[in-house]
């Protein structure tokens, strides 16, 4: 168990309503944000997509969030996912979402429900691997073979296949997860000939610095390293489209090198109390 999880019951459904009118007005200031951002950048409106980070947040909240827009979400630790995961999932049906499915994901089941994609975007260690593949959609976090290798078997022995994005470590910095950039392209292709996988991109978190080079210069990287992989001619890599990069701070020089998925926490739900 989590500390702080003793201190916050993360299965909450009900927060009054000043906390969620402030939760929506973080999700339309951060969606407004992105369309600025892609406006700037040259690039489509709607190119880029919003995952709420909800690590720390409760059930009440991230539906606030759902509520006011948020269309894909994404937690850190499968502790997290197993508190929350019925109390989201039950309310996402009631209002017509299929947590958990992705937006490309298998069509005719006649299913009517609105796919809201589940992504996993915190280390994975691999006793947790079967508590989270139920659930999410995705998972950002792969930074080596042997964890996609593990992934891989538990899939195939689910039937399933699991989306996954390949964390690179652009910045160097120690304290992050995620593969050396000059190992990415390799490892990459290996990840991808794995059966129960799809790699669907890359994901990197930017350097923690004030210097914004360096941090454009990180997410360049990740973007040139993905468009390598697209042109490669590999099958099994023509998947991997997607750049999971861009944070509260850093979001839209991330959209403006390429990103196409940034991933959210405290310009929604304000600064965390835990962690
Ligand atoms: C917490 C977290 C985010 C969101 O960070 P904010 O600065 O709160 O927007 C994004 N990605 C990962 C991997 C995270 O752990």
């Amino acid at each position: 168990m989590v500390a702080y999880m003793d201190h916050k019951n993360l299965a909450n459904e009900t927060i009054d309503e000043a906390r969620a009118r402030k939760i929506a007005d973080g999700v339309h200031r951060v969606l407004d944000g992105i369309a600025e951002a892609e406006s700037k950048a040259g690039r489509k409106a709607g190119e880029v997509r919003l995952l709420a980070a909800t690590k720390t947040r409760d059930v009440g909240e991230i539906m606030a969030a759902i509520d006011a827009g948020v269309r894909m979400i994404g937690e850190n630790r499968p502790q997290e996912v197993d508190v929350k995961v019925a109390g989201l999932t039950a309310r996402c049906a009631e209002r017509g979402f299929a947590l958990g499915t992705a937006a490309d994901g298998d069509a005719g089941t006649g299913d009517a429900a609105t796919p809201l994609p589940f992504h996993l975007i915190g280390q994975l260690q691999s006793n947790k691997i079967n508590k989270v593949l139920p659930y999410v959609t995705t998972i950002e976090s792969v930074d080596s073979l042997s964890l996609a290798q593990k992934i891989s078997r538990r899939a195939e022995a689910r039937g399933i296949t699991v989306g996954v994005l390949l964390e690179v470590n652009e910045s160097g910095e120690e304290s992050k997860s995620g593969c050396a950039p000059d190992a990415a392209a390799d490892l990459a292709a290996a990840v991808a000939a794995l059966p129960g996988l799809r790699l669907e991109g890359l994901m990197t978190i930017g350097a923690h610095v004030h210097d914004e080079a360096t941090i454009r210069g990180g997410f360049a990287h990740l973007r040139e390293t993905r468009d390598a992989l697209l042109a490669s001619g590999d099958a099994a890599l023509a998947d991997c489209r997607e750049l999971s990069m861009g944070m509260t701070h850093d979001m839209a020089i991330a959209i403006d090198e390429g990103s196409t998925i940034v991933r959210v926490g405290t310009a929604i739900f304000g600064e965390r109390a835990f962690i």
